[in-house]
């Protein structure tokens, strides 16, 4: 299968939040990262909890600071009687310009579906906000030799509908379920197989420009000793950290191993 070329793609690197930091936590971590970032090849961004978004937002605005900030989920209305949700209008209203959809954690802990994912993928695009969809396999599945088939399945059906300029708008990320908050990382083997895979689905789908477009993430245990690796794959075109995204120096030297 011929090898497509990463060297026009954006690299772009964002830290995952998950449920941590207080506004307090959050405002420190950007004044002690900003100045330890070095790397004008990567966009950075930080996925950071709901309450955080509007002061992360606001500071990041006051220092200058090469970052871009966005949420970790949403619901697919725009507005109503939805206890508990938040819609794509109120995280850009709050200074969020993406937003991290069909994470793993929101998949299987919260049973989201990929049909669901669809909606707020739409409502995402519909309302400004750029999805970050995440795709990814089980352990078990990957041992049964299934890897490609849900990347397949899991597409199909988060994107259903969605039409190639909407897709030249989005990031996908591929995350192995068996690599999240576990230290065991893809190989960076392992990982462009599955990308050249994803970016191979995409350009028969949807066509040639947007397949070798679209920035396809690795995501799963991601630390400074892996990243630059990782990057270094033809069809890797940029990282979701977790954990290691908490820590500004961890983080930023993530994000410099774009450099080396
Ligand atoms: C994630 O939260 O998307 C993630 C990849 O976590 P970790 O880097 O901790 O594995």
């Amino acid at each position: 299968m011929p090898r497509r070329s990463s060297k026009k793609r954006e690299c772009v690197i964002t830290g995952n939040w998950k449920m941590y930091k207080t506004i307090e936590e959050a405002k420190q971590f950007v004044e002690n990262v900003t100045p330890k970032l070095s790397s004008s090849q990567v966009k950075v961004c930080l996925a950071v909890p709901f309450t955080a978004i509007h002061p992360t937002a606001e500071l990041v605005k006051k220092l200058g600071a090469p970052l871009v900030i966005g949420g970790q989920n949403m619901y697919d209305a725009t507005e109503g009687a939805f206890t508990g949700e938040i819609a794509a209008r109120m995280l850009l209203d709050a200074g969020a310009t993406f937003v991290i959809l069909g994470h793993s954690e929101r998949r299987h802990i919260f049973h989201e579906s990929s049909s669901f994912i669809n909606k707020k993928v739409k409502r995402a695009l519909k309302d400004g906000l750029t999805p970050v969809l995440c795709i990814g396999e089980l352990d078990e599945e990957r041992h049964r030799g299934e890897t490609n088939a849900v990347l397949e399945s899991q597409l199909e059906a988060s994107l259903e509908g969605v039409s190639p300029e909407d897709l030249s708008k989005m990031i996908l990320a591929y995350e192995p379920v068996w690599a999240i908050g576990t230290g065991h990382t893809a190989t960076p083997d392992d990982a462009e197989k599955a990308h050249l895979f994803i970016r191979e689905f995409i350009v028969e789908k949807w066509g040639k420009k947007i397949g070798n477009a679209i920035v396809i993430q690795y995501g799963g245990s991601v630390k400074p000793s892996n990243a630059q690796e990782l990057l270094s794959q033809e069809n890797v075109d940029g990282l979701l950290v977790g954990g290691a995204s908490l820590d500004p120096t961890s983080f930023s030297e993530i994000v410099n191993s774009k450099d080396l």
